[in-house]
């Protein structure tokens, strides 16, 4: 593999490489049995002739994907790591604001370290406020901040002799005529940098996104609130909770992630063809907030705002003949429920095994055939209203067993499994749309754009945000002494 910078430049130019170089566990070594090492050249511009071998691995992007990618594929193992360059965006717009990302998981993870709280309770409420609850155990529900993924993550390459960090923005990656592929790209002060590999895996969001039958999106706006009385059950995470106003096209859903009696992550979340703007986001989660949940009075302390795609498009994971797509660009987004970070786990550990074995560098089908059949056909009667997607959601929750129902959507039910699901859904509309899906045009959907500004994840003052008519009420750690209470702790789990 090579890095090449203009002579003396570069965002990593004069600096050593990073970690400690030439551990034995990690000796770095290619999938393809190359022996290039991972390096950074700054070569004169007059000289020609051949360039280095192409060997190794760049992965472009260092949010979830990219960084479980490089977890994976560089962590002490039995098999030879490969030389792995991570190019992340330099700080600025394409870099995403926080987030917060909750899955599904039985027993440790890998990434336990960064899970800030976990639950073992789901609840839906129906439109009528009668509500459904659920052990998962012995799944977990588990949630991450993206910041305390990438802080664990980073201390962990930190460490590993193979890895090399670049901050430029990715503006090209394609195949060489001789094998390998080549990544161009600009770092922070302008300059050209470009970076052979064997391997590329692409992680920077499609846009636009590919063309599929129905193009819904999963949008939402979330606060983080301190309430000024307990009013959070921390064991039971609100799931969905349909007590909502109902927008004209699609569904909304409340969603609580309690982590104290007085604090939680809420959210009001639509699937729906477009996007609100800012006061109507405020306006339903205001709603939500104060008549719904009867909060009381609260402060809004930080936001979070998403938007992911739910589209039937088929997602292309090989961009050419050395270049891969992974994440939500390479289809890894569940396109029935918008879930995508367990995906990421599985999909990096079985791309980082085949690789580090030298087999197929081809990322795994994220979803099996089926479930993306289904999911279909899910979206296609949720688009076009002809099941009412509040009652359907409820009942599948109510009827289904939670532990097959998480294992569908994780895409690891048996086919009996799937069979038994379908029974419990409204049969006739159901297999109406599968029937027109085959004669319905595919489009390409709005958005999601990249964030050209971030906005999620702004500290609010203590008084609340302007304008959002959210009651401005004692809080923080002057707050009345109800909520001077410690919070629950997010359960520890042993590594
Ligand atoms: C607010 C929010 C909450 C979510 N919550 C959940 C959840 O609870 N559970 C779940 O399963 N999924 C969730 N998702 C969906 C999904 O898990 C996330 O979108 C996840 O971040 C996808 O990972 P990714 O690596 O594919 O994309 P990203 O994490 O967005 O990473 C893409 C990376 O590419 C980089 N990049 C972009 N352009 C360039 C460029 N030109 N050059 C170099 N780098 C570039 C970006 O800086 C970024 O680091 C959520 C999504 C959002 C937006």
């Amino acid at each position: 593999m090579s890095v090449q910078h203009p002579a003396g430049r570069g965002p990593l130019a004069g600096r050593p490489a990073r970690g400690p170089r030439g551990s034995a566990a990690e000796a770095p070594d290619s999938p393809a049995g190359g022996g290039d090492p991972v390096g950074v050249r700054h070569p004169r511009p007059a000289r020609t002739g051949p360039r280095p071998a192409a060997t190794g691995i760049a992965v472009i992007g260092a949010g979830a994907a990219g960084l479980t990618l490089v977890d994976a594929l560089t962590a002490p193992g039995r098999l030879p790591a490969p030389p792995v360059v991570l190019i992340e965006a330099t700080p600025g717009p394409l870099r995403p604001p926080p987030r917060t990302w909750c899955f599904w998981q039985e027993g440790a993870g890998r990434y336990d370290a960064a899970v800030g709280a976990a639950w073992q309770r789901l609840r839906l409420h129906d439109t009528a406020g009668r509500a459904v609850e659920r052990d998962i155990a012995p799944l977990r529900y588990k949630m991450v901040r993206s910041d305390d993924f990438e802080a664990l993550v980073s201390r962990r390459l930190a460490a590993r002799p193979g890895v090399r960090r670049l901050a430029a923005d990715v503006d090209a990656a394609a195949g060489l005529p001789g094998g390998g592929a080549e990544v161009r790209a600009t770092a922070a002060d302008g300059s050209p940098v470009t970076v052979r590999a064997r391997w590329v895996y692409d992680s920077r969001p499609p846009d636009p996104l590919p063309a599929g039958r129905t193009g819904l999106l999963q949008h939402f706006r979330g606060w983080f609130v301190r309430t000024d009385r307990p009013r959070f059950e921390t064991g039971t995470v609100e799931l969905m909770d349909f007590r909502t106003r109902r927008p004209a096209h699609g569904l909304s859903f409340g969603y609580v992630l309690p982590t104290g009696p007085c604090t939680a992550l809420v959210e009001y979340t639509e699937f729906s063809r477009r996007l609100l703007d800012d006061a109507a986001y405020e306006e339903a989660l205001g709603h939500y907030c104060r008549e719904v949940l009867r909060l009381g009075g609260f402060t809004v302390r930080a936001r979070e705002t998403g938007v992911i795609p739910m589209t039937d498009a088929p997602f292309v994971r090989r961009a050419g003949p050395a270049v891969f797509r992974i994440g939500t660009a390479g289809g890894a987004t569940r396109p029935s429920t918008g879930y995508t970070f367990a995906t990421i786990q599985r999909q990096s550990l079985a791309l980082a095994r085949a690789v580090r074995a030298g087999r197929s560098p081809v990322p795994p089908r994220p979803h099996p055939a089926r479930a993306r059949a289904m999911d279909a056909v899910l979206l296609r009667a949720l688009d076009s209203g002809r099941i009412d997607g509040p009652e359907f959601f409820v009942r599948l929750f109510r009827r289904v067993p939670p532990g097959r129902l998480l294992r569908f959507l994780d895409g690891r039910s048996t086919l009996a499994e799937e069979l038994a699901i379908g029974a419990r859904v409204p049969v006739l509309p159901m297999l109406h749309c599968a029937a027109e899906l085959p004669l319905l045009p595919r489009r390409t959907p709005p958005g999601p754009r990249i964030p050209t500004r971030p906005r999620h994840g702004i500290p609010e003052g203590p008084e609340g945000p302007e304008g959002s008519g959210v009651p401005a009420g004692p809080t923080g750690p002057e707050g009345p002494e109800d909520c001077q209470t410690p919070e629950v702790p997010a359960p520890q789990e042993e590594l």
